[in-house]
C-alpha cells in the first residue's frame, strides 16, 4: 500500500498557503535548524515551523516562498528522571508517547489535547495546548520548566531551568510558551512528570438541556470536590459521535457531561461528583472500570473528527469564566438560530473552554462561507463581552489575528509588537501568524 505524503504546507484549520513554499527542511538535528534559520535569515526569507500539523488556527500554514521547517522528526525521549519527576525531549515527540513511557516509571504527563495521539509536544509548547485533564492540571505551560530555543539568527539559548522551583531572571521560558513559532523555535524542553494517580474514578451525566449540563459544572466547581477531567457535549455532538463510532450517547438527553477524579480518593471524590451532577441530570453514572473510562474518554476524542465527517467546519474556541458557562452556551444557541448555522458545542466545561464548531455549506470554491465566519464573530464578540477570551487553547495562528488584538488592547498589543521585534528583529518567524 502506498502512504500519501503528508502535507506539510497546511495544518487542520482548513487554511490553504497562500501559495507554495520555496522548500520544505524536514530536521533531524538541532543543527539543521540552526542551519536552516541562518540561512533564512541571509536571505530575509519566512520560516514556516511546524510539529505534526494537526493545529487549528492556521499556525503551521505555509506561505509562498517561505520555508516549511518540520521537526516532527527530532522525536527522541531523551530522559526521564523520576526523583526529579521530569523528562527532557525533542520537541517532535508525540504527546501520548511521552505520557506512555512517563507510564513506564510510574509517572505521566499531564497535558493531554484531544490531539494527543498526532500532535508533538513542540506543538503543544507553541500553542501552550489545552486538554482534558485541565481542569486538575491545567495547560502545558504548567507542565515547561525549560526549553531550548533557535532564535531567528540561529543561535541557540537555554531558557528556565529544570527544577520545580526558581526565580532567577525574567520568565523567558514562559513566554517562549504559548508564541506560537513567532519568537524563536523549540528544539528541546525538560518538562514535569507526576506520578500516576494510583486510582481513577469516571462519571457520565445526561442532561434534558445543555444550559442544565452547564449549570452543572457550576454545582461541582463549588461541590469541594476537583475533578481531573469535566468535558461537555451537546446533543448534535453526541448524535455525530454515534454515527460516526456506532456509540449511543445522544438516546440519554441533549448534553453529556463526563467526569473524571484521580488520587488515593478518587472514589470518594467521584461520589461528590456524581451527587453535584444528579441534582440537574437525567441521570449520572459511575464507574471505576478503566475500559469504560477509555471508551468515555474515545467518545470525547472523536467529537472534531466525527462533526469533520458531516461537513467543513469552522472550530472556535472560546473560554468564559465558569460561572457564565449557561450564559455562553445560551448565547450561542441565540447566535446559531439568527444566522442560522449548525453550531455543534462540546469542550473543557471544567475550565470554562466551548468550541463551537459552525458547519455550514462551503462555497462553490470550497471555501468557508461568510455566514459562519459572521456566527463566528458574534461568539467572539460574546465571549469578551462575558469576560471571556477568543481563544482558549488553540492559538491566534493566522485566523484570529483581529480578534486578538481586540482582546488584548491597544497599549498590550504595543509591547508585544516591541516583545516580537527584539526577538525578531528581521519579522522572519511565522508572519502573519499570532500577534
Ligand atoms: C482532533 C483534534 C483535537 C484537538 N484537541 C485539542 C485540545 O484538546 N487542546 C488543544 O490545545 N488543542 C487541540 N487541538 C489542536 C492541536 O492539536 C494543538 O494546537 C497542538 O498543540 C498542535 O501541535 P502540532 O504538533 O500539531 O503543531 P502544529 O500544528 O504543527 O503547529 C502549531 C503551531 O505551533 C508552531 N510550532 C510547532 N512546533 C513548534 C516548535 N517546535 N517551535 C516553535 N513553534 C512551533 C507552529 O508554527 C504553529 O504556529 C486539537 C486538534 C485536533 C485535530
Amino acid at each position: 500500500m502506498t502512504v500519501p505524503a503528508p502535507d506539510r504546507t497546511t495544518d487542520r484549520s482548513g487554511l490553504r498557503p497562500d501559495g507554495p513554499p520555496s522548500e520544505v527542511v524536514i530536521a533531524r538535528t538541532v543543527a539543521d535548524v540552526q542551519e536552516t534559520v541562518r540561512r533564512a535569515a541571509r536571505a530575509g526569507t519566512s520560516v514556516i515551523t511546524r510539529g505534526a500539523g494537526s493545529g487549528l488556527a492556521g499556525g503551521a500554514v505555509a506561505v509562498a516562498g517561505a520555508i516549511v521547517l518540520d521537526l516532527s522528526g527530532l522525536n527522541r525521549i531523551l530522559s526521564i528522571d523520576p526523583v526529579d519527576g521530569t523528562a527532557r525531549v525533542e520537541p517532535g515527540v508525540i504527546t501520548a508517547e511521552l505520557d506512555r513511557s512517563a507510564g513506564e516509571h510510574g509517572l505521566f504527563y499531564a497535558p493531554d489535547p484531544g490531539s494527543v495521539g498526532i500532535s508533538t509536544v513542540g506543538g503543544n509548547i507553541a500553542t501552550n495546548a489545552g486538554g482534558l485533564r485541565g481542569a486538575k492540571y491545567g495547560v502545558t505551560r504548567d507542565a515547561v520548566l525549560s526549553v531550548e530555543v533557535v532564535l531567528a539568527d540561529g543561535s541557540l539559548v537555554h531558557l528556565g531551568r529544570p527544577t520545580i522551583k526558581g526565580v532567577t531572571g525574567y520568565d523567558l521560558a514562559g513566554l517562549i510558551v504559548g508564541s506560537e513559532g513567532t519568537l524563536g523555535i523549540v528544539v528541546g524542553a525538560t518538562v514535569r512528570l507526576l506520578p500516576k494517580p494510583p486510582q481513577v474514578a469516571t462519571a457520565s451525566a445526561s442532561f434534558a438541556t445543555l444550559e442544565d449540563a452547564a449549570a452543572a459544572v457550576a454545582a461541582v466547581a463549588v461541590s469541594g470536590a476537583r475533578p481531573a477531567v469535566l468535558e461537555i457535549l451537546d446533543g448534535a455532538t453526541l448524535a455525530a459521535i454515534d454515527a460516526a463510532t456506532g456509540s449511543a450517547l445522544r438516546e440519554h438527553g441533549d448534553a453529556l457531561l463526563i467526569a473524571q477524579t484521580d488520587g488515593f480518593g478518587a472514589e470518594q471524590e467521584i461520589a461528590v461528583v456524581a451527587a453535584a451532577l444528579a441534582e440537574g441530570a437525567t441521570g449520572v453514572e459511575w464507574t471505576t472500570d478503566p475500559a469504560e473510562a477509555h471508551r468515555l474518554l474515545t467518545a470525547r476524542r472523536e467529537a472534531l473528527p466525527a462533526i469533520e465527517r458531516i461537513g467543513r467546519p469552522l472550530i472556535e474556541d472560546i473560554a468564559v469564566p465558569r460561572s457564565r458557562l449557561a450564559e455562553a452556551i445560551g448565547r450561542i444557541r441565540q447566535v446559531a438560530a439568527a444566522r442560522e448555522v449548525p453550531i455543534f458545542v462540546f469542550g473543557h466545561a471544567g475550565d470554562g473552554n466551548l468550541h463551537p464548531i459552525i458547519v455550514a455549506e462551503p462555497d462553490t470554491d470550497g471555501a468557508i462561507p461568510e455566514v459562519a465566519h459572521r456566527a463566528a464573530d458574534d461568539i467572539f464578540a460574546l465571549a469578551l463581552e462575558l469576560g471571556g477570551t477568543v481563544t482558549a487553547e488553540h492559538g491566534v495562528g493566522r485566523l484570529k489575528r483581529d480578534w486578538a488584538r481586540r482582546e488584548l488592547g491597544a497599549d498590550a498589543v504595543r509591547l508585544h509588537e516591541k516583545v516580537k521585534a527584539l526577538f525578531d528583529p528581521q519579522g522572519i518567524l511565522n508572519p502573519g501568524s499570532g500577534f
